[in-house]
C-alpha cells in the first residue's frame, strides 16, 4: 500500500486478507524457482531489526488502537533471519499489538532445517504459531525440474520440526507443476509427503506461466509440456485418492483454481471430493470444455452454475465461437487462468 507511513511487500497469502503485514525481509533468498516471479523485482535483503521495530510502532499509531488478531511476516521467508532476531522483533510485535492470536511467516525447508529443533520451539513461543510452507510438490524430480532448492527430507523435517513446536502448519501444492511427463510422479510423491506431514491445511494452486519466467523458457525449450486442465484435474484426483490417514483441511481456494468447491475436511469429506473431481471428469470433451470456459470467463464457480440456462447459453455460444475459430482451447484457457497468477 502506498503512502504508509511503513514498509510493505507485495504479497501475502489469500487466508491473511485480514491480517496486519509487517515487513521484516525483502525478496526471497531463494528466487529461483523458474515458475516464480513474485519478488523478481525485489533484490533480497534482511532488513535491520531496529527499522522493522520502528515500522512496528509506526503501524501501531497508524491502526490506531485497531484490535488486530492476526499478523503475517512478510515477505518470502523470515526464517532466515537469525533467530535471536526473529524473537525480538515477535516480541515487539506482541507488546505492540497485545490483542494477536496468530503470528505467520512463510518459511522455506531448506532455511528451517538449518536451526535445531529448540531455535524453532523458541520462535514459536515467542508469537510465531503459524507456518506457511511452498512446497509446491513432493516429488524428487518436479523439485529438481523446477529448481525449487529443497527436497523430500528438507520438507518432511521442517514441518514436522514446526509442528513439534507447537505451529500450525500450511503446505502449498501446485497442480501441474510436473507437467506433463511427471504428472503421476508428482501427484503420488506429494501426496506421499503430505501423508507423512499431516499439515493442519493443504492449499491447491493451478499453474499458470508467466511470459518471461524461468519456467517459460523451458517450456519454450521443450523441457516443460503443460498439462491441459482435465489432465490436471485427473492429477488432483491421483493426489487425493492417495491421501491416507491425514486430519488435513483441503481446498482449493485461489481464484487461478478450476474446482473452487473442491473443499473439505480429511478424511471424513475425501469422498464428498473426489465426487466433485469425477463429475466433471465424466463431462465429455465438449461439455468439459464448456465449463472450463465460463469458469475461465468468470460466469461459473460451481459446476452446478451450468444449470442456469441463461448463462448456459450465453457460454455455449462463447464455446461454438472458439471451437469454430480453430484455436487449441488450452491455449485460452491458459492465457486466461494466468490472469490471476
Ligand atoms: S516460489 Fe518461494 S522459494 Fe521459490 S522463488 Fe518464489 S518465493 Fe522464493
Amino acid at each position: 500500500m502506498p503512502g504508509l507511513p511503513f514498509e510493505q511487500g507485495p504479497i501475502r497469502p489469500v487466508d491473511e486478507a485480514d491480517s496486519l503485514l509487517i515487513r521484516t525481509t525483502r525478496g526471497c533468498p531463494w528466487n529461483r524457482c523458474t515458475f516464480c516471479s513474485l519478488y523478481d523485482n525485489y533484490k533480497f535483503s534482511l532488513r535491520p531489526v531496529d527499522d522493522i521495530k520502528k515500522d512496528i510502532l509506526a503501524a501501531r499509531d497508524y491502526f490506531n488502537g485497531h484490535s488486530f488478531e492476526t499478523c503475517f511476516l512478510q515477505d518470502g521467508d523470515s526464517f532466515v533471519m537469525g533467530t535471536k532476531d526473529l524473537i525480538e522483533v515477535l516480541t515487539a510485535l506482541k507488546q505492540a499489538f497485545p490483542t494477536l492470536k496468530r503470528i505467520s511467516s512463510y518459511g522455506r525447508a531448506q532455511t528451517m532445517v538449518k536451526k535445531s529443533a529448540q531455535a524453532i520451539k523458541d520462535i514459536h513461543d515467542a508469537g510465531l504459531n503459524k507456518l506457511y510452507c511452498g512446497m509446491e510438490s513432493g516429488s524428487e524430480k518436479v523439485l529438481k525440474l523446477v529448481k525449487k532448492g529443497i527436497t523430500q527430507a528438507s520438507i518432511i523435517q521442517s514441518a514436522a520440526m514446526a509442528k513439534e513446536a507447537g505451529m500450525e502448519t500450511t503446505q502449498f501444492i501446485i497442480m501441474g507443476l510436473g507437467g506433463k511427463e511427471l504428472s503421476s510422479d508428482h501427484a503420488l510423491e506429494t501426496a506421499k509427503v503430505l501423508n507423512q506431514t499431516n499439515p493442519d491445511q493443504i492449499r491447491l494452486l493451478t499453474i499458470g506461466v508467466k511470459e518471461g519466467s524461468g519456467l517459460d523458457r523451458q517450456m519454450a525449450e521443450g523441457q516443460f509440456h503443460l498439462p491441459g486442465e482435465a489432465e490436471m484435474i485427473s492429477e488432483q484426483r491421483l493426489m487425493l485418492e492417495n491421501l491416507e490417514g491425514i486430519t488435513s483441511h483441503y481446498a482449493n481456494h485461489h481464484g487461478i483454481d478450476l474446482l473452487l468447491e473442491v473443499k473439505g475436511q480429511l478424511p471424513e469429506d475425501k469422498k464428498t471430493l473426489l465426487g466433485i473431481l469425477d463429475r466433471f471428469l465424466s463431462l465429455d470433451k465438449a461439455g468439459q470444455i464448456h465449463f472450463i470456459l465460463g469458469r475461465r470467463l468468470g460466469y461459473y464457480r460451481r459446476l452446478s452454475d451450468m444449470e442456469n440456462s441463461l448463462s448456459r447459453d450465453f457460454v455455449q455460444k462463447q464455446a461454438d465461437k472458439l471451437m469454430a475459430s480453430g484455436q487449441d482451447p488450452e491455449i485460452l484457457f491458459h492465457d486466461l487462468r494466468k490472469k490471476n497468477v
